[in-house]
């Protein structure tokens, strides 16, 4: 779908450390309040995992080769994780209960599986993947929505509900392939990122990227040669879109993850990534080998003194280069 301009994010796998500050950036803006309160518009998920909501990638949606719409099936409640609360009056301020505890008790939630990975001791792995909506070039929601209640802006490209048309039918929510769009049961309406609109707006960064603690967010338009998104996406092409097989094309992309290397059953270091090449390739599609050789050149050019533009990027010394908004 052709817009004037395409606002788009690169996110560094090889810089996030899992600490959750963008999800609760996020979840403090937009989606703590109103039925919306088991919503992560951002999501920080541990990979290899079931991610959120759970099993997201076997739920189908997004096209097939031939480019027809799928519709996959909507997660349950259960998927997503029912919010809990905790008894904080009692256990810290009357002293009442002795033990601080939810109301209920949890069987699942975002996380749940949190830095459980796979592997063997001492070939364990695991890595964040943060996950937010798309604004796909060819969005599955779009295309599903019998009321034409999802538009996409032509001056940026962000993918927006338009909460007066929508009447919840929820054909978005099956055939988004990343679940990235919502349900609210109390207004009846779907809902999701809005890649913090009123921000862009005002020629600030997303609320996640803002406050990103490991820097691994950079945000500009793709248009703009002089502009990270462009050296990183099309002049050095070191970042990736999630499950590019799913047709949606997404504008959000990342550098794929490098790993240590794996051990043999009597401790000689062998010359294989402990993050199987395959796995990567099934999350990232098959460029993520060329992309892992051009990051290790550089990243060996730079620690041997020598010039590296693309590491100077991919260091982020400020956030004025990371986020480029007009
Ligand atoms: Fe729509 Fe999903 Fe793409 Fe976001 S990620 S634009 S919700 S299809
Ligand atoms: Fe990763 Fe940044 Fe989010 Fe922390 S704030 S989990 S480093 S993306």
């Amino acid at each position: 779908m052709a817009v004037k301009r395409q606002l788009s994010m690169v996110l560094d796998l090889n810089k996030c450390i899992g600490c959750q500050t963008c999800t609760a950036a996020c979840k403090l803006m937009w989606t703590n309040r109103n039925g919306r309160e088991f919503m992560y518009w951002n999501n920080v998920e541990t990979q290899p995992g079931l991610g959120y909501p759970r099993d997201y990638q076997n739920m189908g949606g997004g096209f097939d080769d031939d480019g027809a719409l799928r519709l996959g099936r909507q997660p349950s409640q259960e998927d997503y994780g029912i919010p809990w609360e905790y008894n904080y009056e009692e256990a810290l301020m009357t002293g009442t209960d002795p033990w601080l505890r939810p109301h209920v008790k949890p069987t699942w939630g975002a996380n749940w599986d949190e830095d459980r990975g796979e592997g063997d001791y001492p070939n364990s792995f695991y890595f964040y993947l943060p996950r937010l909506c798309n604004h796909c070039a060819n969005p599955g929601c779009l295309a599903a929505c019998t009321r034409n209640a999802i538009y996409k802006r032509q001056e940026d490209g962000i993918v927006l509900v338009d909460q007066e048309r929508c009447r919840g039918y929820r054909y978005c929510v099956n055939a988004c392939p990343y679940k990235k769009v919502y349900f609210n049961e109390q207004i009846s309406k779907s809902e999701k990122c809005i890649f913090c609109y009123p921000r862009i707006e005002k020629g600030l960064a997303t609320a996640c990227a803002q406050q990103c603690v490991g820097r691994i967010r950079w945000i500009g338009y793709r248009d703009d040669e002089e502009g990270p998104i462009h050296q990183l996406v099309e002049k050095y092409k070191v970042a990736l879109p999630l499950h590019p097989e799913w047709g949606t094309q997404p504008n959000v992309f990342y550098v794929p993850p490098l790993s240590p290397s794996k051990y043999a059953s009597d401790g000689r270091e062998l010359d294989e990534p402990r993050i199987p090449l395959e796995y990567l390739e099934s999350l990232f599609g098959p460029r993520v080998g060329e992309v892992l050789d051009t990051l290790q050149a550089e990243r060996q050019a730079k620690a041997e003194g020598r010039e590296s533009e693309l590491m100077d990027t991919l260091i982020g010394y400020k956030h004025a280069e990371m986020f480029k908004l007009s």
